[in-house]
């Protein structure tokens, strides 16, 4: 079932593997009225992802993933219909690139004394845009033959007690929800169900990112399984958080995460939506009504 919000998006100027305008013409043809791009870390990709959903005819909600530390681990805290040109937001991402820059010299340098050769450079040639993530290292595995697929190159060697793996050293979780907040956006917790924890460490994270100013989080996703839907609805609703949804589109290699192509809403959320304009989502009823 196509879904009209489609509200978790990469470019290649993150980790996808294609430019906004791609990503936005192919949201357009699979039926997504609302797009988020979401890359990580920027918000480079936004102008030239507007003008192409302006010719699309679709609407284009300005995001961004930002990566955070929370509990000493890695969460992804994604903002929406945040104003990019805001300073302070502007100044967390630039001063998370540097942290991400330093980071992947460090997974290269680990890399090369487990005899790995050339992880960096290969890393750096592999991304199209000013971030380098550890996606493009798990490419150059791959394509240096270290790994069969970017799954197991992650497995083997980027997860924790893996040898490329760094600890996280992003900003803490309640600064990220700060910097979206002043910049006019929505906080949602992306991909809950992705991170490692307990059924107890969850309900904290949950406590945690509420009490930070973060408003919603995303029940439906592309890395959620049914099982995942349903506890995150039922969580959401409990926590008084909205529920979003996003297929966290990197590119048309990954078949199965295409844009649109989302389970539904579960009854009982109230979708992170549900206060925006609707008019590019039902344009039947903006011409009826423009009858009277
Ligand atoms: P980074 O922000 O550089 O730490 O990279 C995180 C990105 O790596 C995520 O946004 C995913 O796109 C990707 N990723 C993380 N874990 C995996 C995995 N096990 N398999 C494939 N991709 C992954
Ligand atoms: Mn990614
Ligand atoms: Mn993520
Ligand atoms: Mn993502």
């Amino acid at each position: 079932m196509p879904s009209v919000y489609d509200l978790h998006s990469h470019s290649d100027l993150s980790d996808g593997t294609v430019p906004p305008t791609a990503v936005v013409e192919r949201a357009a043809a699979n039926g997504v009225a609302f797009l988020a791009l979401t890359d990580h870390d920027l918000t480079d990709g936004l102008a030239e992802a507007a003008a192409a959903a302006a010719r699309a005819g679709i609407t284009l909600i300005s995001g961004v993933e930002i990566s955070a530390t929370w509990s000493g681990r890695t969460v992804h805290v994604v903002g929406l219909n945040i104003d990019p040109a805001n300073s302070q937001l502007q100044a967390g991402l630039a001063g998370l690139r540097a942290v991400r820059n330093e980071r992947a010299r460090d997974i290269g340098e680990r890399l090369e004394r487990a005899g790995i050769a050339g992880a960096y450079d290969g890393a750096r040639r592999l991304a199209h845009g000013p971030i380098l993530s550890r996606t493009h290292f798990a490419r150059y595995l791959v394509e240096a033959g270290h790994a069969g697929d970017v799954g197991r190159a992650f497995k083997r060697f980027l997860h924790k007690g893996r040898p490329g793996h760094v600890p996280s050293r992003w900003n803490p979780m309640a600064e990220v929800v700060e910097w979206i907040r002043a910049a006019s956006g929505r906080a949602v917790l992306a991909h809950p169900a992705r991170y490692p924890l307990s059924g107890g460490q969850v309900r904290q994270l949950l406590t945690d990112f509420r009490e930070a100013g973060g408003e919603g989080v995303e029940v439906v996703s592309g890395s959620h399984g049914p099982g995942d839907v349903d506890r995150f609805a039922r969580l959401a609703q409990e926590f008084g958080l909205l529920a979003s949804a996003g297929s966290d589109y990197h590119g048309p290699e990954i078949a199965w995460r295409d844009l649109g192509r989302l389970a539904p809403m579960p009854a009982g959320c109230t979708p992170v939506w549900h206060d925006w304009p609707t008019a590019a989502a039902e344009p039947h009823a903006m011409i009826s009504g423009s009858k009277h």
